[in-house]
């Protein structure tokens, strides 16, 4: 292989050097892929590669999987596990239903025991892929609850909470307790302007409070996964993260009800370059945030 091919082929070139590549440093794989599996806390870690970060917990007789992000990724991290435990996956969990976090639910059919969601996540999964006409790339979680679902993984208890209407009406919080792992799905888009699925039940004053009840619930010791972030090594972090995510959202809406009340127009508003008092939040988008917080102030007038 020419050096510049190999260079592109291994990522060399356009991006980090990812764990996957060092196996195709090492002439092991040809990867064209560029994902990561993260090592987080004992047999926990973070796969990411396209879509929501996945969550998991792997060992020789437990595995939970948290989101799917796509097919051909989910294809990835399977081939992962497999090369560290012979045990199939005991439970897949959905976030939530978008589908950069559970197009890959099909990649699972028959190694996963088990995919878990909230209700309303389903509802939305099988409306959105009939919308979509891909119902039959779709697995749909086949256990659903309203407000907690609990298990065991082996010494694991793993438990999945639903706060109410945030980021779409059935994000959930799933908590690995022992280590003290929670995934907050698209929850959080941390530092950057997030999506906010207004016709997917979408609420950003119970956002908010949605936000506050995580903080409530675990403690500073847990360490959070989060959907997205501006900063691919900032898909993890702490309660000060929630708390940011929180202020972002409280101050879109105050700064959009000043505005409205001044008499400004959508147009006028769909100018804005950051949000006054959360400049921390950047990246494309932010006229997601700008409509949907118009939507959600003046349908309530
Ligand atoms: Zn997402
Ligand atoms: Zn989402």
């Amino acid at each position: 292989m020419k050096r510049r091919q190999f260079l592109k082929s291994s990522g060399l070139i356009s991006g980090g050097i990812y764990a996957s590549n060092i196996h195709a440093i090492a002439g092991i794989i040809a990867a064209k892929s560029e994902f990561t599996m993260k090592k987080l806390r004992g047999n926990t870690g973070i796969f990411t590669e396209k879509g929501g970060t996945i969550g998991w917990l792997i060992s020789s007789d437990q595995v939970v999987v948290i989101d799917a992000q796509f097919p051909e990724q989910a294809g990835h991290l399977i081939k992962q596990i497999k090369s560290r435990t012979s045990h199939p996956v005991d439970v897949l969990f959905n976030t939530h239903h978008h589908g950069d976090h559970t197009s890959g639910n099909i990649a699972f059919k028959g190694f996963a025991s088990k995919i878990v969601a909230q209700e309303n996540s389903r509802i939305n999964q099988m409306k959105s892929a009939k919308s979509r006409g891909t119902e039959s790339k779709q697995l749909y979680p086949d256990v659903i609850f309203q407000t907690s679902w609990k298990t065991k993984v082996g010494n694991e208890p793993v438990k999945a909470y639903y706060f109410g209407p945030a980021h779409t009406n059935g994000d959930s919080v799933i908590h690995l307790e022992n280590e003290n792992i929670a995934h907050v799905g698209d929850l959080v888009f941390n530092r950057r302007f997030p999506y906010i699925d207004m016709a997917a039940g979408a609420c950003i004053k119970n956002w908010i409070m949605v936000l506050e009840k995580i903080q409530q619930t675990f403690d500073k010791d847990t360490l959070f996964i989060f959907g997205h972030a501006l900063d691919p090594k900032a898909v993890t972090g702490n309660n000060e993260d929630l708390k940011a995510m929180g202020n972002y959202l409280i101050k879109l809406l105050t700064y959009m009800q000043k505005e409205i009340k001044n008499g400004k127009s959508l147009d006028e508003l769909l100018k804005t370059n950051s949000i006054p008092g959360a400049e921390d939040w950047k990246g494309n988008g932010i006229e997601r945030s700008i409509k949907s917080a118009w939507q959600e102030l003046t349908m309530e007038s």
